[in-house]
């Protein structure tokens, strides 16, 4: 019997990206697609099945090989029974993808939201690799997260688990609105949009800082700015930092994971932010809860999604 493989299926607003991998997590080829998502539900559904199929009869692989087809998907989702509720990006509403997909692709199929598949991605074949506790936060656009416990996705009774962007974490006084309607998320502070949005309030303010001379402010132009000494730059990457050490605290007597894994743009800033968010970390966590546990940066980039796709199959 031949080795058997796991097709991955990261269901972008633009591309549809797929990837194969064996049962180690490792990814063994990607494919990549146009989501078509202008054309409507019928052909954005069309696409993911064909992808999924081509990959594999464009591989030196047997589609006889396939264990399963694992979907990552951004939106609402009633994840055990793999309906898309409603996915804002892609303008659908109320599909069963799941059994759309396995009656064409006569495969297991399993769908989960994107951010719990680049946790799981992460977790099984990427900086957590053998970990079985692992929380992940991806610093991108906003503050994505999953939780990877005993090797599995934790979802919840609503699919809500994992969603650290939206701890409730900055005191009320300083806290400003969040996208999800409340108070004080923490992907105010930490997402590249809370620096890049914190870093134009002290321009506006009038606080002397070299960003002043930028035109139009990226969270990376803010992060360059602090390493190169700018007082009011430095304060706003640290206070990102404090905030994401401070909710790691708190998940660390939560879960005790071993591994904290951070992806995502604002990530790239390695160590310089790392050891402020290391730092916060051992000041607020017990002891137990900190021994041998490890901050760590994300290994897979892009490829995290299809990976944890792929993995949902044997962890998911
Ligand atoms: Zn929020």
């Amino acid at each position: 019997m031949s080795e058997k493989i796991y097709v991955g299926v990261d269901v972008g607003g633009t591309a549809i990206k797929v990837g194969i991998c064996n049962a180690e997590g490792q990814l063994l080829q990607t494919y990549e697609g146009p989501t078509e998502t202008s054309k409507g539900t019928d052909t954005i559904l069309h696409n993911i099945a064909t992808y999924a199929r081509a990959i594999v009869d464009e591989s030196s692989y047997e589609w006889e090989q396939v264990d399963g087809v694992g979907v990552g998907i951004a939106g609402f989702l009633d994840i055990p029974n793999g309906i898309i509720k409603f996915a804002p990006n892609l303008k659908i509403e109320n599909v069963d993808l799941k059994s759309y997909l396995e009656k064409q692709l006569n495969k297991t199929v399993k769908v989960n939201n994107d951010a719990n598949v680049a946790a799981l991605g992460e977790a099984w074949g990427g900086a957590g690799k053998g970990i079985d506790q692992c929380v992940c936060y991806t610093l991108g656009t906003g503050v994505g997260g999953g939780i990877i416990i005993n090797g599995k996705i934790v979802e919840g009774f609503a699919g809500m688990a994992g969603e650290l962007g939206h701890m409730s974490i900055v005191p009320d006084l300083e806290a400003i609105g969040c996208g999800c309607g409340k108070m004080g998320c923490l992907e105010t502070v930490s997402s590249a949009t809370g620096i890049i949005r914190m870093a134009k309030d002290a321009v506006e303010r009038g606080d002397r800082t070299n960003l002043s001379h930028v035109e139009n402010i990226m969270a990376k132009d803010v992060i360059d700015a602090a390493k190169a000494g700018d007082e009011v730059a430095s304060r706003i990457v640290s206070r990102a930092a404090y905030y994401l050490g401070k909710s790691m605290a708190m998940m660390a007597i939560i879960l005790n994971p071993q591994y904290f894994i951070i992806g995502g743009g604002v990530s790239k800033a390695g160590d310089f932010l790392f050891d402020q968010i290391r730092e916060v970390f051992e000041k607020y966590t017990q002891d137990q809860a900190k021994e041998n546990v490890k901050i760590v940066a994300a290994t897979l980039g892009n490829n995290a999604g299809v990976v944890g796709a792929a993995g949902l199959i044997l962890r998911g």
